[in-house]
């Protein structure tokens, strides 16, 4: 099965978020159910330096104002197309964002490219390279279901995968041209949406099958509280959507061989790699759990929540240790609540501090008001840190919250907390207080945790079986 993966981001090379670390798993995990994935990915800097021996495949006089070049190669263990064209790509800044963090202005027509030479590939194959899947995600692969049909390629299947459906990819209707998009197709069968364009629309539209990251955010996309606007869209396209839990990678999130912590893989080890960040961050021991985030900082994420609930969980001694960046409001909120001795706040994004955070803490705060899947909660339950989560999406479907039942048969793995409110939360931190001065029970968690199955190879077997069954029903 030879697949084409288009993404707007792919870890390690470039990443904003969660999107990155599933485009960057996906290929190895995949390789072991006889799946071979190419991904084709914008030429940003920091792919075009990471490019190792690159080869042309293809030139385009013209990809969206300029000319382009498409390249393989592989970088980072990942099998590339790459797409270099300087006057899409060669910019500084996160992949849509300029260095002061506004939208590039040109960002549909960026990712109508990628979009566009993802379809060309799909349809015509890279070198003596075809791909039988064309697998794109999110809104930025969303145009390529459109470039498809307009080309009449009927041999190919294609997937979309939704991370987040809060990104619509939405332009005004005056852009269709410079878009190469078929007027014809400007109708609610199409995409249009809502009197605008939208590549998602598109791309829900258009594709074979539909993904997303989990089983509960497939369920919830079809409802009005977090379709955000697609709720119609999904319900239509119901009957070709499948829920696939993300997994991790587990060989980089594994605590008996992170290099950035003193290594464990017992609950015992731990505490180890607790002191040594308390140490780093300046907090002093404690009565209570040291509580910790690692987080985009956006209303999505519920931390305003966290803010809120601070005084209570301070009160009953424990400690919060917060890594992210995003919304200015909640950063400058996030450094005042630092104050206080209890409280250390590290705004921006780092790495390795990540993997100290998530080893060092006793437990894992995520409390989105939606979440796709989510990725911390599972490198929470990898490392004994155990998740306080909302109930909702993919925080749903990873941890089985401590309720006497589950208590009482030992399959607990953490906290979870609905509705998504302050006074929820403030109920499943004091929860957390009495699990965690209760050592037996709180080893149980942590032992419960650290067994649960976090990595890709059923995930991967369910998207090898997706493929399977698109490639066969031809
Ligand atoms: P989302 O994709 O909505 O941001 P996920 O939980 O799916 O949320 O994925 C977020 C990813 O980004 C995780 O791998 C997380 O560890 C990482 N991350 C988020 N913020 C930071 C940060 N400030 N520093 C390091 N890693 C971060």
């Amino acid at each position: 099965m030879q697949v084409l993966s288009v993404a707007s981001e792919c870890a390690p090379l470039v990443k904003t978020g969660g999107l990155a670390d599933v485009t960057g798993a996906l290929p190895a995990a995949l390789m072991e159910q006889d799946v071979r994935m190419r991904t084709l990915l914008p030429g940003y800097p920091a792919v075009m330096a990471a490019l190792d021996r690159p080869r042309e495949v293809w030139w385009f006089e013209d990809l969206f104002g300029g000319p382009a070049w498409l390249l393989e190669g592989r970088a980072a263990g990942l099998d590339l197309l790459v797409i270099n064209a300087p006057h899409l790509y060669d910019r500084p800044g996160t992949p849509y964002l300029d260095p002061q963090g506004r939208d590039w202005p040109d960002n549909p027509e960026r990712f109508a490219a990628l979009s566009w030479v993802g379809a060309h590939v799909a349809a015509q194959g890279a070198g003596d390279w075809r791909p039988q899947v064309l697998h794109g995600h999110d809104w930025q692969a969303g145009f390529a279901t459109e470039y498809l049909r307009g080309m009449g390629a009927r041999d190919v299947r294609t997937v979309l995968t939704i991370h987040n459906i809060a990104f619509t990819g939405s332009t005004d209707p005056w852009r269709l041209q410079a878009l190469r998009l078929d007027p014809d197709r400007f109708h609610s069968e199409g995409y249009e949406f809502w009197g605008g364009i939208s590549a998602l629309k598109a791309g829900l539209m258009g594709a074979d099958a539909l993904t997303t990251v989990s089983p509960s955010y497939a369920s919830e996309l079809m409802t009005p509280e977090f379709g955000m606007g697609m709720e119609g869209v999904m319900r239509h396209r119901r009957g070709v959507l499948h829920g696939i839990l993300n997994g991790i990678d587990e060989s980089a999130w594994d605590p008996a061989t992170d290099p950035a912590i003193p290594a464990y893989d017992t609950p015992a080890g731990k505490s180890a790699a607790k002191a040594a960040l308390q140490e780093e961050l300046g907090l002093p021991r404690a009565e209570g759990p040291l509580c910790v985030i690692v987080s985009r900082m956006s209303h999505q994420k519920g931390l305003d929540l966290v803010l809120e609930v601070l005084p209570v969980l301070l009160e009953q001694g424990g400690q919060l240790a917060v890594l992210g960046s995003g919304e200015p409001g909640l950063e400058e909120a996030f450094r005042q609540a630092a104050a206080d001795a209890n409280v250390s706040v590290q705004i921006g994004y780092d790495e390795r501090l990540s993997h100290r955070l998530i080893a060092g803490g006793d437990a894992i705060l995520v409390p989105s008001r939606f979440e796709p899947c989510g990725l911390t909660q599972m490198y929470g339950l990898r490392y004994g840190t155990i998740p306080v989560v909302a109930l909702t999406g993919g925080l749903a479907d990873t941890v089985i919250n401590a309720s006497p039942a589950a208590l009482a048969q030992g399959v607990a793995t953490g906290v979870q907390f609905s509705p998504v409110t302050a006074e929820a939360l403030c109920n499943a931190l004091i929860r957390l207080n009495g699990l965690y001065r209760d050592k037996e029970t709180w080893t149980r968690l942590q032992v419960n945790a650290m067994a649960q199955p976090v990595g890709w190879s059923q995930s991967a077997r369910a998207y090898a079986e997706l493929y399977a069954s698109l490639v066969g029903a031809r």
